[in-house]
């Protein structure tokens, strides 16, 4: 978090504020900050998930409300296609929705869409990391099919930024609730979220949110998180990605030719090949090592002080720059070059 970040949360920790208003009114200059309608904070995107699922089966009406998590007399299916289950869908179920997976692993067609949806469907949950998946459709053709029914679309785009515009994107081709962490790319609070898109929608996830008597009451937002996520989100959205981007491609080459010596051409610049790495364009560095596996050395970085964290694609270790400041890039070459010499 940035100091400016820090700062905000600090002031609020020193401050009464009448936390119904503050989450509403916070809210409000978050959607003004991204330039959407309206916007919901939670305790995080997994909150989030939570949230606009107990918004899209309870609208709002505080009777459901209180119901939840028993959904007897209340539409409660979220549809989800197969390719799409995550571990993070667990939190759909905490809202008492019931999950029903479309299609197979690697297939599905439009047509099993257009027959799932029926009188018991409260909304469409779509993972936008996993659009380009085999068994996917893409956003735009769910978009068609559940508009035609009026079911509501929520996009979880946890990890989606930046880009910046992939804030209001999946807004503006459709969906009706995008959720987004607070804790990744925003740098804000690691226990915050949004959940953001139309009013309406918007409205019924605050009165299912904390400080409200519903599921969220348990998934509290505090003032120190509320004012922390509206300053992180202030600083994001001046931030120049023109700038970030040169300076990611920068220490993905100092990386690659600093290590090219040992390791010749087995390093080198590139792009993540598996849908579901995001954001996925950021450049990282891939390197094969010659004389042990990638994940001998991904173990032996994991063993350093401060652990190094990698990935593996096939194999080779994979360095994602992002969450690096300039100054721990050489940490990482000395780390490596130690670890291969
Ligand atoms: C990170 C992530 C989440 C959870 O985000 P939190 O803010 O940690 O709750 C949910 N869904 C996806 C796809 C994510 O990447």
């Amino acid at each position: 978090m940035a100091a400016e970040v820090l700062a905000a949360m600090n002031e609020a920790a020193g401050a009464f504020v009448d936390i119904h208003k503050f989450h509403a009114k916070s809210g409000e200059r978050i959607a003004e900050l991204f330039g959407v309608e309206a916007a919901c904070i939670t305790s995080g995107a997994s909150a989030g998930i939570a949230i606009s699922a107990a918004a899209c089966m309870t609208r709002g009406n505080a009777k459901k409300i209180i119901q939840l998590p028993d959904t007897t007399g209340i539409p409660d299916e979220a549809l989800m296609l197969k390719s799409h289950r995550i571990l993070y869908d667990q939190a759909l179920r905490v809202s008492g929705a019931k999950i029903s997976e479309i299609g197979e692993i690697s297939k599905v067609s439009i047509r099993q869409i257009e027959e799932a949806v029926s009188d018991n469907t409260a909304l469409f949950f779509y993972i936008a990391a996993a659009e380009q998946v085999k068994g996917s459709l893409s956003l735009a053709d769910i978009i068609r099919v559940m508009r035609r029914n009026q079911i509501p679309i929520v996009v979880d785009a946890a990890a989606e930024l930046p880009p910046l515009n992939n804030v209001s994107k999946y807004l503006e081709q459709g969906a009706d609730l995008v959720i987004i962490s607070g804790g990744k790319e925003i740098r804000g609070p690691q226990s915050s979220g949004l959940i953001l898109g139309r009013r309406e929608l918007i409205e019924a996830c605050i009165a299912n949110s904390s400080p409200n008597f519903s599921i969220g009451r348990s998934m509290k937002t505090d003032k120190e998180t509320i004012a922390g996520l509206v300053k992180a989100v202030e600083l994001f959205i001046r931030k120049d990605y023109v700038q970030e981007m040169r300076r990611w491609e920068a220490m993905v080459s100092n990386i690659v030719e600093s290590l090219s010596p040992i390791l010749g051409t087995h390093v080198r610049r590139g792009f993540s090949k598996e849908p579901g790495v995001q954001p996925a364009h950021i450049p990282r560095v891939f390197l094969k090592p010659t004389a042990s596996t990638a994940q001998e050395l991904q173990n032996r970085l994991m063993m350093m002080v401060p652990i190094i964290y990698t990935n593996i694609q096939e194999d080779e270790l994979v360095i994602n720059p992002q969450c690096l400041e300039d100054d721990e890039v050489a940490q990482v070459i000395e780390a490596i070059m130690a670890l291969l010499e």
